[in-house]
């Protein structure tokens, strides 16, 4: 699903966090090697200063021992030259007095120094007239400074060497002969210094592969150098693994945090699409939910045309029912069915989701009205014959509201939309079978208008808003007299006017609150009745409504019972209306019921009779006193003659089993003369009156002309309600 994809952490979302992390290792390497520089510089320093030591002492002691040899050569120039023996003796004390020094004297005969010999130190004699007359040298000038370069190796590990001009060594130890003489860069690094007369620094490894660092400085004495080879420090090179362990611990650290990160990022990426999976999936069918529809529809819509799609809303039939009597497993198998049908026969783009319960929605792109009629069909037959669970014993029916879109619905929410739907939908719900509606205008505001009026059902009944009216019963075998009347319920809306039972009694009927409704409007008759009598008036017989779902209750005849003895009402002039398609189901119950209610005074009436179910059986089975025809009867236009025959067979019928019928819904004079005819014991119908407030009803009883009433043909009668 795209939104899956959506909510992911996209590979751009982690760069930020990679690049700060290559930031964080960049800047720790920069620091180290600025570290490792700064120590790089302060090591060169330090060697620095260390060569200009040895250079200072060397040169320093050399010039010592120049300055005893001159000194000497002086005072021999002013002493006798001739007296050999005393040059000997003051040779031999300075030798003596300077340690390790060997002074030698060489008259003008023997001015060869033997080949054996450094000659670095030497120093000519002159006479009185400065002529050169011998030699003072050092015999072991080379092993002197061999001894003074000992001293300056460090630790005995590094070097140290005199060069002359042409980098030959003087004087050091014999690792630097050893060293200096081969031909390598590092020779050729020294001798090129050498040759521009320059300072020179730089790092070598040794034999033993250990870093060492060479600094060659003049000696300032004779166009000589000091060579320095110093060993690395341990300190230094303690630095140095120190920066390389914490440079490969960086690397370590942050390559592990990447990887942590990585996963953490996968797992975040998983434990999302987990969520999102519960967000947008319907755990029970695994279709779509509500949201993840929208959004899809949302996201469809804009692409493409909408007026090519329809909306659609289907509900199950009952489904209430299934799960109470077959329980709720079965109920879940019906729904998966259900999903799957929607799944596999959805129509192109299947796109559709279960909204709650047993409530789905679907956009279909459809070619006509017709064919998406077509498709429905085709639906509820597979889904009763191939997708049910099987051993599938109730009729399954579903109920499908479509809306077609309009470009005016572009400025509406999906929400919106699918209401149109479901607004289709609740409009067919309640027609028997399966049902299949469009939405349009006219069916919202009678839907809307519903949910309103359920809406203000409970503060109606709070309020007293429901009110009696009563439609006179005539009795046409006795001269038109009016005998009783029907109770019937009009509800006097504060803000909508009068509102006749047909728009809110199937409402209640729904919820159950029907029987509140009937409850209070028998409570009312009978006060009215009570009224009426205690005011003189004559016994009348009154006919209540008893709603399908109010007879079932357990304290149903207690209750009526005892609200007819609160009031008072004496037997036999309370009737009791039942319609018939409950008792299609036991007709065992409703004669107890029957039964008990006339031992309390009841009259008991089968309302509706031709309306529906009807069967001449039941009249033999029920012990009901009156038998209602339904209004059906007396249309106008249906074939007079054989529904005539029916109906005077159904009074002679009725007659015969002591039951006294009435017709109901009679609107001609041709008609009453008709059923007159035929037996019928009373009629109630718009011919004599229509039904009337319960003043109007009293007023109507009193008149002056009696309680007799003239047929009159519908559209001509005085009294309206
Ligand atoms: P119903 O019990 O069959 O009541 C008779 C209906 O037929 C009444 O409609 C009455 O006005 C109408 N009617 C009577 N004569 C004629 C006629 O000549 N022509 C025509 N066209 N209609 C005629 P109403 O008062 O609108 O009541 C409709 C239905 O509402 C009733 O049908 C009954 O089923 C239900 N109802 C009314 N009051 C109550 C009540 O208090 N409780 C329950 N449960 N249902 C009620
Ligand atoms: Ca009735
Ligand atoms: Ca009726």
């Amino acid at each position: 699903m795209q939104m899956m994809e959506d909510a992911k952490i996209k590979k751009r979302d982690m760069l930020i966090p990679v690049l700060l992390c290559l930031l964080f290792i960049t800047n720790c390497f920069a620091f180290l090697i600025y570290m490792t520089q700064k120590n790089e510089r302060e090591k060169v320093t330090y060697f620095y200063s260390a060569a200009q030591q040895n250079q200072l002492t060397l040169k320093s002691r050399m010039e010592d021992d120049l300055r005893i040899l001159k000194e000497l050569a002086k005072s021999f120039s002013t002493g006798n030259l001739q007296d050999k023996d005393y040059i000997r003796s003051v040779i031999n004390k300075i030798n003596k007095e300077n340690q390790g020094l060997e002074i030698v004297y060489s008259d003008k005969t023997d001015q060869k120094v033997p080949d054996d010999v450094d000659t670095y130190y030497k120093v000519d004699v002159t006479d009185e007239e400065d002529k050169s007359v011998g030699m003072l040298y050092v015999k072991n000038s080379g092993e002197i400074l061999r001894n003074i370069t000992d001293t300056m190796i460090l630790a005995g590990e590094g070097i140290f060497a005199i060069l002359d001009r042409q980098g030959k060594v003087i004087a050091g130890s014999n690792k630097a002969f050893y060293e200096v003489s081969r031909e390598n860069r590092e020779r050729s690094l020294v001798l090129d210094a050498i040759k521009k007369n320059k300072k020179i620094f730089f790092n070598m490894k040794s034999r033993g592969r250990k870093r060492q660092t060479v600094v060659m400085i003049p000696l300032g004495l004779n166009d000589w150098y000091v060579l320095n080879v110093f060993p690395e420090p341990n300190l230094h090179s303690r630095y140095m693994e120190m920066a390389v362990g914490i440079g490969i611990m960086i690397l370590l650290s942050s390559g592990l945090f990447l990887s942590f990160f990585h996963r953490q990022v996968k797992i975040i990426n998983r434990n999302q699409e987990a969520l999102l999976e519960l967000a947008y999936r319907d755990s029970l069918t695994g279709s779509r939910n509500f949201l993840s529809f929208k959004r899809e529809m949302e996201r469809l819509l804009q692409t493409e045309e909408i007026t090519t799609y329809a909306v659609w809303y289907c509900d199950i039939k009952k489904f209430k029912f299934i799960n109470d009597i077959l329980g709720y497993e079965e109920g879940d198998r019906v729904l998966k069915s259900l999903s799957r049908l929607f799944r596999d026969y959805g129509g192109s783009n299947t796109l559709f989701c279960r909204i709650a319960g047993d409530n789905f929605a679907g956009l279909y792109k459809y070619q006509s009205r017709e064919e998406m009629e077509e498709w429905f069909y085709k639906l509820v037959d597979l889904f009763q014959n191939r997708y049910l669970p099987l051993n599938q014993k109730i009729p399954m029916e579903l109920c499908i509201g479509v809306h077609c879109l309009e470009e005016e619905d572009w400025n509406l929410s999906v929400d919106q939309i699918v209401d149109k739907a479901n607004i289709a939908q609740m409009d067919v719900k309640n027609r028997p079978g399966n049902q299949f509606g469009f939405y349009n205008k006219e069916i919202r505001n009678r839907v809307l208008l519903e949910s309103e009026l359920e809406s203000e059902i409970d503060c109606a009944l709070r309020n007293r808003e429901f009110k009696i009216f009563l439609q006179p019963k005539i009795s046409i075998q006795d001269g038109n007299r009016i005998v009783g009347g029907e109770v019937l319920v009009r509800w006097e809306n504060p803000r909508k006017g009068t509102i006749p039972p047909g728009q809110f009694v199937p409402l209640m009927e729904r919820d159950g609150k029907i029987i509140l409704l009937d409850r209070y409007m028998f409570e009312m008759a009978c006060q009215w009745l009570q009224n009426y009598l205690k005011s003189g008036g004559k016994p009348i017989n009154l006919a209540i409504n008893v709603s399908k779902i109010g007879m079932l209750r357990e304290d149903f005849v207690d209750f009526y019972a005892k609200i007819k003895e609160k009031y008072q009402i004496p037997d036999g002039l309370l009737e009791l209306e039942f319609t018939e398609t409950v008792l299609l189901n036991d007709d065992v119950m409703f004669n107890s019921l029957v039964t008990s209610l006339k031992s309390k005074g009841f009259i008991c009436a089968l309302d509706d009779f031709g309306s529906g179910y009807s069967s001449l059986n039941l009249l033999k089975n029920l012990k009901i006193d009156v038998l209602k025809l339904d209004i059906m009867f007396f249309r106008k236009s249906r074939d007079i003659t054989r529904d005539r025959i029916v109906i005077s067979n159904v009074i002679n019928m009725a007659k015969e089993l002591q039951i006294k019928t009435i017709a109901e819904g009679v609107e001609y004079v041709e008609t009453v003369d008709f059923l007159k005819a035929s037996g019928c014991d009373m009629i109630q119908g718009y011919v004599f009156a229509r039904p009337m407030s319960a003043e109007m009803f009293e007023k109507t009883l009193s008149r002056k002309d009696g309680d007799q009433l003239t047929p009159v043909d519908i559209g001509e009668e005085g009294v309206e309600i």
